[in-house]
C-alpha cells in the first residue's frame, strides 16, 4: 500500500500544504479516460492544462501528497513564461519572481566577462526570471484545480503499466490500496526516474559527466543585484567553478563544483558546506553575513534522450523523455516546450482533427529540440567542468587569455535555454513563400512579440488554436479565404483569423490589430497588404506568404494536419 509521507516538507521559506489523497472508494466507479497524466510536476501540469485548452480532459496521478521538494528549477527563460501566459499563471510568476538580464564571468578576482541577454520593447517578459520551483508549481497547480477538465488525484503512484494497440491500463496504488485506470493515452511526466520509461526497459542515449556539484540554497541579506555570477578558478576551489543567483524571499542558490576526490557525503557534511559557503562569501566581501541554509544536494550532469517519445499509446515528456544538465537552465524550460507541444498534437489526435501520425511529429520535433540542446549544453558542461586534460588545457587557456584579451571573452557565454526552432518540420509548408522573406520568423519559429501599446502585446491575442495573421491596410479577408477558414472550422479546426495594419475592425477577422508607424509589418518582414502569417497552436511559425490566396492556404492546413 502506498503511504506518501504526510508531514509537511522541512523548508526555511515554503509554506508546504499536505493534500489529502484521492481515493477510489470516494469515487463512482472508473470509466475509461482519454489521457491519464502519470507525474504533477511542470510537464504533467502544463500538458494537463494545455490539454484542457483544447477541450480535452485528463487525469493526473501524482505519487506524493504536496509540491516539489529542495533546490530545483530556479531561473525561467521569456518563451517559459511566453508558455505559462497560455496557461494563465505567467502573471503569478511576474508578479512573485525576480526579472534579470546581465551575467558576470569572474576569473583572479576580475569580471571578464558581462553577459547581457537581449530585451527590447516587444518583449512583454525579461529574458530571466527568477522563483523557486515550489512556487511555479503551486500556481499550476491552482490552474489545474480551477480547471473541470483535470481530474488531479494526490498521493496516487502507478506501479505498472500494460498496453495494447487501443490503450494502455495502469496500476495505481494509494493509501487505501491499489485501483485499476484505463486510458486511450498515457503521458509520462514522471520525472528523470520515470518509472515508466524502466518499466518498458527504454534507454536514453547521449553522455553523464564526471563533475559534481553542490546545490545549496541559503537565506542570507546580500546587497546585490539579480544578475548571475560565476566564478572560475576561485582561490578556495581551485581548478573548479562557482555559480550564484539571487530567488525570491532573500534566498541565494550557490552552486560549486566539488574537488574531484572528494565524495557527496563528504562534501555535503554541514562542517564542508560552512568552510565553503564562507570561503565564498568572503571572496565577494560579505564573509561577515550571517546566513542558514535551507537545502543541499550533490548533482552531476547529464545530456541524455529516449531517442523516440512515442512507445505505442505511452508517450514521454519533460525530464522522463530527457535529462538535460542544468547549466543553462533548461530542464523545466524544455519541460514546457515539451508540454506545449504534446498538449496540442494529442489534443488533435483525440479529437480526430488528425490523425495519430500527428503524436509522432510531437517525438519527431522535441527529440529534434532535446538532440539539439544536448548538443550546445556539452560544450558549456565541457567548459564549466573538463572532462580531459585536453578540454583543460584549452579551457585554462581562455581563463588566462581573457585577463588580457577582449576576443576571447565572449567563449565565458554558454547558451541559454533558447527555443527551438522547427526548421524541418514535416509541418512546415512546402509551397508558400517563406525563402522570399527578408525578415521575420521563418518556417518553424516561434512567434515574434509585438507591443501594441502600454502592457498590451500581439501574443496576448493569440494562441489556443491555430492564428492566421492576416495583412491589410483596411481591405475585407477575400472570400474565398473566408471560405477556407469557415471549412477549417466546421471539421473541428480552431483557427482565429487576426487582420494587422487596420485602424476599423476588417470583415471576415476575429480581430484586427492597428499598426500605425509599420512596425509590426518590419519586424515580420511584410511588405504589402495580402500577406499572411499562419502560426501553430504551440505558436510556431508553419506557413507565411507574401500574398495569400485560397489555394495555399488550404494546402498548408492539410499539410499541417495529416489525416
Ligand atoms: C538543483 C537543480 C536545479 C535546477 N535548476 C533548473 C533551472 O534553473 N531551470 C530549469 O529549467 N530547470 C532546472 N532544473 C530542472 C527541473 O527541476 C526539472 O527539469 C523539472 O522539474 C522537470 O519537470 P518534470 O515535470 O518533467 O519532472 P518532475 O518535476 O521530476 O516531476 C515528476 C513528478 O512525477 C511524480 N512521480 C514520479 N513517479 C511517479 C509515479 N510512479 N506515479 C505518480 N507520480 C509519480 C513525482 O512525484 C513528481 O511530482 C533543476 C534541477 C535541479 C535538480
Amino acid at each position: 500500500m502506498h503511504q506518501p509521507t504526510t508531514q509537511a516538507r522541512p523548508s526555511i521559506y515554503y509554506p508546504y500544504q499536505v493534500h489529502a489523497p484521492w481515493l477510489a472508494s470516494q469515487h463512482p466507479a472508473q470509466g475509461r479516460h482519454p489521457v491519464v497524466i502519470v507525474g504533477s510536476g511542470p510537464s504533467g501540469m502544463v500538458t494537463a492544462l494545455e490539454l484542457a485548452r483544447h477541450g480535452v480532459a485528463s487525469v493526473v496521478l501524482e505519487s506524493e501528497l504536496q509540491v516539489s521538494q529542495g533546490s530545483r528549477a530556479i531561473v525561467f527563460t521569456r518563451r517559459s513564461l511566453e508558455i505559462l501566459q497560455q496557461v494563465g499563471v505567467a502573471q503569478r510568476m511576474v508578479d512573485n519572481g525576480l526579472p534579470w538580464r546581465f551575467g558576470n564571468s569572474y576569473y583572479r578576482g576580475q569580471r571578464v566577462f558581462r553577459m547581457e541577454a537581449p530585451h527590447d520593447a516587444d518583449d512583454r517578459f525579461f529574458p530571466m526570471l527568477n522563483i523557486q520551483q515550489q512556487y511555479m508549481e503551486e500556481y499550476l497547480l491552482d490552474a489545474c484545480q480551477a480547471e473541470p477538465l483535470v481530474d488531479f488525484r494526490w498521493g496516487n503512484k502507478v506501479t505498472q503499466v500494460a498496453q495494447d494497440a487501443t490503450g494502455a491500463t495502469l496500476e495505481v496504488d494509494t493509501p487505501e490500496g491499489p485501483y485499476q485506470l484505463h486510458a486511450d493515452w498515457v503521458v509520462a511526466a514522471d520525472g528523470g526516474r520515470s518509472a515508466i520509461r524502466a518499466a518498458f526497459d527504454l534507454q536514453m542515449e547521449g553522455a553523464s559527466y564526471e563533475g559534481r556539484f553542490v546545490i545549496a540554497d541559503i537565506r542570507i541579506d546580500l546587497p546585490l543585484p539579480t544578475e548571475r555570477l560565476a566564478f572560475f578558478d576561485p582561490d578556495w576551489n581551485p581548478g573548479n567553478t562557482v555559480l550564484m543567483h539571487r530567488e525570491p524571499h532573500g534566498i541565494w542558490r550557490v552552486d560549486y563544483q566539488l574537488p574531484e576526490n572528494e565524495t557527496p557525503e563528504d562534501a555535503l557534511q554541514p562542517a564542508a558546506l560552512a568552510t565553503r559557503i564562507n570561503a565564498l562569501l568572503a571572496q565577494i566581501g560579505h564573509g561577515d553575513k550571517p546566513w542558514e541554509m535551507d537545502w543541499s544536494s550533490v548533482y552531476s550532469a547529464r545530456t541524455l534522450t529516449l531517442p523516440d517519445y512515442r512507445h505505442g499509446r505511452v508517450l514521454f515528456t519533460g525530464d522522463a523523455a530527457h535529462l538535460l544538465p542544468i547549466f543553462g537552465v533548461r530542464g523545466a524550460n524544455t519541460a514546457f516546450q515539451d508540454a506545449q507541444s504534446l498538449g496540442w498534437h494529442l489534443a488533435f489526435a483525440v479529437k480526430g482533427i488528425a490523425s495519430a501520425a500527428l503524436v509522432d511529429n510531437y517525438s519527431r520535433e522535441r527529440v529534434g529540440a532535446a538532440r539539439e540542446i544536448i548538443e550546445e549544453s556539452g560544450k558549456s558542461t565541457r567548459f564549466m567542468t573538463p572532462p580531459t586534460r585536453g578540454f583543460r588545457l584549452l579551457r585554462d587557456a581562455v581563463l588566462s587569455l581573457s585577463l588580457s584579451q577582449e576576443f576571447v571573452r565572449p567563449l565565458y557565454h554558454w547558451r541559454t535555454s533558447r527555443p527551438h526552432e522547427y526548421t524541418q518540420s514535416a509541418l512546415n509548408s512546402p509551397g508558400d513563400d517563406n525563402a522570399l522573406f527578408k525578415a521575420g520568423p521563418a518556417h518553424g519559429a516561434p512567434p515574434q512579440n509585438i507591443r501594441l501599446s502600454a502592457n498590451d502585446y500581439l501574443l496576448d491575442h493569440l494562441g489556443g488554436g491555430f492564428d492566421l495573421l492576416y495583412f491589410t491596410e483596411g481591405a475585407a479577408m477575400p472570400e474565398a479565404l473566408q471560405s477556407v477558414v469557415n471549412a477549417a472550422r466546421a471539421k473541428g479546426v480552431p483557427l482565429r483569423v487576426t487582420a494587422v495594419g487596420a485602424s476599423a475592425p476588417v470583415a471576415g477577422a476575429d480581430q484586427t490589430l492597428a499598426d500605425a508607424d509599420g512596425h509590426f509589418r518590419a519586424r515580420y518582414g511584410v511588405p504589402a497588404s495580402g500577406a499572411a502569417y499562419l502560426l501553430r497552436p504551440d505558436q510556431h511559425v508553419c506557413a507565411r506568404w507574401l500574398t495569400l490566396d485560397a489555394t495555399r492556404l488550404q494546402a498548408a492546413l492539410n499539410h499541417a494536419l495529416p489525416q
